[in-house]
């Protein structure tokens, strides 16, 4: 067996691995990332499907996201936008309602605006997340679900916003934390338009490949693919990490990057604290499926929402047009379940659509299984009810040298590209320290 020493262990070669890497490799610590799929990324993958690169996993990134924006800046790469769409269309008493580019919004807005009408007053600087901690306390238990019931709006409203509220989460409203709404509209100063921009228009041209190609690249970071890590054990004053494939490495410092409802699945000696195991056992909101679909005809750029409230009659809420490709169109979107869309499955995916476009013909389709992907359990994190206050500060303590850097623990953008570059950022500057100075909170 092999025995191989390093001062830091980063695993996971996501965005949030990567950067951990670049920052303490530069700084000139001996680093090895250990990577249990192929490639890089995690749950950005840019790949060729559908004749053309798509973004299967994480995509849309934007100047109100201040690290990605950095990184962007910092590596001159261009983006371009997702079309505006031309029409939208919505359900309200069972019949799909059609309109311009902006009656979607108009039917939201009054909602949308409701629902995070206290952002401010929890949230006044979205960067210290737990700043109102006991005033927090009295609210997290709240719903999305809850406070739209508390709201008087109409029933088309209602259920417009209740499927916005499905795709934002990724999953059901009624576990999806209030909390974690305002947490968000605070980062775009508590307007939800402009969230919604933020998080769905700008991409990135060469897709996000190019990007963490970038991070990497500047690293001087040692790589290894197709390993996965199985068990982290602390032997004296170093810690052993431990293939499934029983190879062996040592290391001063591991940084963990794994998405929170898959922590579990490395078996850690000293054991984690029992409220990070229990968030992992407990999971976050996301359950949802992501497609792309090839469909037959060119369209012009349309939004289109359904029902969310029952995955089984309609497994996708949420389609977008996003190119045109030959004599075909592609569409991208989303479903809250992914227990009810296999999104590689042309007769589900073209079945799921027609409960919106009856007459859709559907080429081909892609995506990928994130929810119940090995290596992944989940898409973007959102925090269910009392996740926040219960265990949110748990999970960025460290316990002595083994520190949770994914960015499902940033302070910001968590469940986004940027919150996993924030929060590498800052755990490896509390590595460094570690490491240098024998402590893991952060002094200045
Ligand atoms: C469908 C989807 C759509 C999204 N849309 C957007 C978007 O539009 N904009 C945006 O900013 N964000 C989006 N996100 C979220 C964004 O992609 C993630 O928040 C971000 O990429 C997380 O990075 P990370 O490094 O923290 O975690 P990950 O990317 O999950 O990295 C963790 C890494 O650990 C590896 N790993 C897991 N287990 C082991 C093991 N036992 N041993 C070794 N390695 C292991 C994984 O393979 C993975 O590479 C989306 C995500 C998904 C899935």
């Amino acid at each position: 067996m092999s025995q191989k020493n390093y001062d830091v262990i980063v695993i996971g070669a996501g965005f949030a691995g990567v950067t951990a890497a670049r920052e303490l490799s530069q700084k000139g610590h001996k680093v090895l990332v250990i990577e249990a799929e192929d490639r890089l990324g995690g749950r950005t993958w840019y790949d060729q499907r559908l004749g053309r690169g798509l973004e299967i996993g994480g995509t849309w990134v934007h100047w109100s996201q201040p690290h990605v924006w950095a990184e962007i800046s910092r590596y001159n790469l261009e983006t371009t936008e997702s079309p505006t769409p031309e029409k939208t269309f919505w359900f309200a008493d069972g019949k799909l309602q059609e309109g311009d580019g902006e009656a979607l919004l108009k039917v939201l807005d009054r909602g949308m605006n409701k629902v995070v009408e206290d952002a401010r007053k929890y949230f006044s600087k979205p960067y210290e997340p737990l700043r109102e901690i006991e005033a927090l306390k009295e609210v997290d238990h709240i719903s999305i679900a809850d406070k739209l019931r508390s709201l008087d709006l109409t029933k088309e409203e209602f259920d417009a916003n209740y499927s916005m509220w499905a795709v934002n989460f990724h999953g059901s409203p009624e576990t999806a934390a209030l909390t974690h709404a305002y947490r968000w509209v605070a980062l775009t100063n508590y307007d939800w338009q402009y969230n919604f921009e933020s998080c769905a228009t700008y991409k990135l041209k060469n897709g996000t490949k190019e990007l963490i190609e970038k991070i990497a690249n500047d690293s001087k970071a040692e790589f290894q693919f197709s390993k996965p890590v199985s068990q982290v054990e602390k032997v004296d004053d170093e810690y052993r990490v431990i293939t499934k494939s029983g190879e062996e490495f040592y290391a001063s410092a591991v940084i963990v990057t794994l998405p929170i409802n898959i922590l579990n699945t490395i078996k850690f000696t000293p054991e984690l604290s029992e409220q990070k195991q229990a968030f992992s056992k407990e999971g976050q909101n996301s359950t949802g499926v992501k497609y792309w679909a090839r469909v037959r005809g060119q369209r012009k750029p349309f939004i289109a929402m359904a029902p969310a409230d029952s995955p089984a009659d309609f497994p996708i809420n949420f389609i977008q047009y996003e190119y045109n490709i030959d004599e075909d169109s592609i569409y991208v979107g989303f479903g809250p379940d992914h227990k009810y869309l296999d999104p590689e499955n042309r007769e589900e995916v073209e079945r799921a659509l027609r409960k919106i476009i009856p007459d859709v013909e559907v080429v081909e389709s892609a995506g990928y299984d994130w929810s119940g992907g090995e290596f992944s359990g989940q898409t973007w994190p959102m925090y269910r009810t009392n996740q926040l206050t219960k265990y949110f500060a748990e999970l960025q303590r460290p316990e002595e040298g083994i520190f949770y850097g994914g960015g499902d623990g940033a302070n910001g953008w968590l469940g986004f590209i940027d919150g996993a570059i924030e929060n590498a950022l800052r755990t490896s500057k509390l590595v460094d320290q570690y490491i240098t100075k024998g402590s893991n909170s952060l002094s200045v």
